[in-house]
């Protein structure tokens, strides 16, 4: 099963990708993770990434295709892989077409989660106050500033994936508020239909 979540930051796609990876045994490919790794590593990629990241805007898509490149041809992604956080513009829906058909694969579904703006803010607050209350470092673009230019990118890049999708007849959008166990439940329902078809 090659599969997309799509969302805002916040609305839950890391929670559910780490759910779906488990049950379908899948590898999740989140490009924040990846490239958060890039940062603290201190590779070439995350010195080109890091302030970009911190401040909320996108990193260049040659830098994230090229990421992705490399990880779905690895052998642990030949059954399936769950994409989090990518793609994240036009340019790389088109790559990750091309990158696919190059590879005779195809994606099975793309799973929008919908959320409100406003649940995002509170959600994405709770999320550093919890790391913080740990003892932990909170990520550099959890805060306000950073969130209002994450939100404006998504609306202004990524939003128009759904179109895409859509058109691609790959879209089936879930209700992000609701809670973890019935968002987990709406997926599998998905994936029960496009399995069976
Ligand atoms: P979020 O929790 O906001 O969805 P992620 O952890 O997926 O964030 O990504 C964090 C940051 O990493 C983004 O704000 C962006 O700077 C960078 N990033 C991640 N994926 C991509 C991508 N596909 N294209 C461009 N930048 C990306």
């Amino acid at each position: 099963m090659n599969l997309i979540l799509l969302g805002p930051p916040g609305a839950g796609k890391g929670t559910q990708s780490e759910v779906l990876c488990k049950k379908l045994g899948i590898p999740q490919l989140s490009t924040g993770d990846m490239l958060r790794a890039a940062v603290k590593a201190g590779t070439p990629v995350g010195l080109k990434a890091k302030e970009i990241m911190a401040a909320g805007g996108l990193v260049p898509d040659e830098v994230v295709v090229g990421i992705i490149a490399d990880r779905i041809s690895e052998p642990d992604c030949a059954k399936g892989f769950i994409l989090d956080g990518f793609p994240r513009t036009l340019p790389q829906a088109a790559a990750l077409d091309k990158l696919l058909k190059s590879k005779k694969k195809k994606l099975d579904c793309v799973i929008e989660l919908k959320v409100d703006d406003k649940i995002l803010a509170d959600r994405i607050e709770n999320r550093a106050r919890e790391t913080l209350a740990a003892g932990g470092t909170v990520r550099a673009d959890d805060n306000a500033e950073a969130l209002k230019t994450r939100l404006m990118a998504y609306y202004r890049e990524t939003a128009p994936l759904t179109g895409y999708y859509f058109a691609h007849e790959l879209l089936r959008t879930v209700d992000g508020m609701a809670p973890i166990t019935d968002v987990t439940r709406q997926i599998d329902e998905i994936l029960a239909a496009v399995e069976a078809s």
